[in-house]
């Protein structure tokens, strides 16, 4: 099996190359970060939520909504730099309760899950950061060694503690996800318990404390699906700011073929022949993997070609 995505005519969402310098000297820079806010060339977006404003160009594009610096009166607190392109424009988000008036008609607020389909590679890059970081700030606003409320810092990146001095960082949690295949060259897909009826997906989960990310595949597919692994393969990763994650993507051999699932995450787990896949597709009785998901492009990795799309949002 190869362990290239280049064959899949879809690109990972969120992962491909955004154009973005992310710029992180010039987070401590004060004057630098004035200087660049107050540039006419400077493009300012309001997130909010997790989500952003986005619209449709003449030419059939979707494009974040920003805007000059200068409408916003903003504090720093409130301001992530999210860095430059190739032509010097500099980016900023703007955090805020709320999003801001639509402009137009077809100007409509979106997550993530929508926006990253139809957003550009720049912009999408642009959005997974100020919502990773938006998610981030809201849930340390306190020192979690003293308990004091803490400051931002570094354009967005910092919090800093004035009780103990200590510096908070953004998180990244990393996650595992996996596509499972037998000797047979099946695929295991799982259904967790909370997905509507017949949606299959990947197999995915945390990896703990003290544990590789190899190890943490074996032990995911193990708990979710009782079945033993041999060889992971490292695919791709993938930024997942729902709250704060990176998806870790993997093909993984397995060893074992009896499904046990632990009923708790997975409902149900079956091994799927691309054939059985397809005709199970055409008749409904599985709804592809949908959206933004590095799992939909490992099954795609898997099943050879882009899974048909989803009928249902
Ligand atoms: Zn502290």
């Amino acid at each position: 099996m190869s362990t290239s995505l280049e064959h899949v005519a879809r690109p990972i969402s969120l992962t491909a190359p955004s154009g973005i310098d992310r710029a992180a000297h010039h987070r401590l820079d004060e004057a630098w970060l004035a200087a660049a806010w107050s540039h006419p060339t400077t493009r300012v977006f309001v997130v909010s939520g997790g989500q952003v404003l986005i619209d449709d160009t003449p030419e059939g594009d979707t494009e974040i909504v920003m805007t000059p610096a200068f409408e916003a009166p903003v504090t720093e607190t409130h301001r992530y730099f999210l860095g430059t392109d190739e032509n010097g424009v500099s980016y900023f988000a703007l955090q805020k309760d709320s999003l801001p008036g639509r402009m137009d008609q077809s100007a409509r607020p979106a997550g993530l899950r929508e926006a990253g389909l139809l957003l550009g590679h720049r912009d999408a890059a642009l959005m997974v950061h100020a919502v990773a970081l938006e998610n981030w700030q809201r849930m340390h606003r306190f020192c979690s060694r003293c308990g004091e409320r803490t400051v931002v810092a570094a354009a967005g990146h910092i919090r800093r503690c004035p009780g103990c001095g200590a510096e908070h960082y953004p998180r990244t949690d990393p996650a595992v996800i996996m596509l499972v295949t037998d000797e047979q060259d099946r695929a295991l897909l799982g259904r967790q318990v909370h997905w509507p009826e017949g949606r299959f997906s990947t197999l995915a989960g945390f990896v703990e404390p003290g544990e590789s990310i190899e190890q943490s595949v074996v032990r995911e597919v193990w708990e979710e699906a009782g079945v033993r692994i041999g060889e992971v393969s490292y695919v791709a990763s993938q930024p997942w700011p729902f709250p704060y994650s990176l998806m870790l993507g993997f093909t993984a051999r397995a060893i074992s073929s009896e499904i046990n699932v632990d009923g708790e995450e997975i409902q149900e787990a079956r091994w799927f022949s691309r054939e059985e896949l397809r005709r199970a597709f055409e008749t409904g009785e599985v709804l592809p993997p949908s959206g933004i998901s590095i799992a939909a492009r490992l099954v795609e990795l898997w099943y050879g070609e882009p899974l048909p799309r989803p009928t249902t949002a």
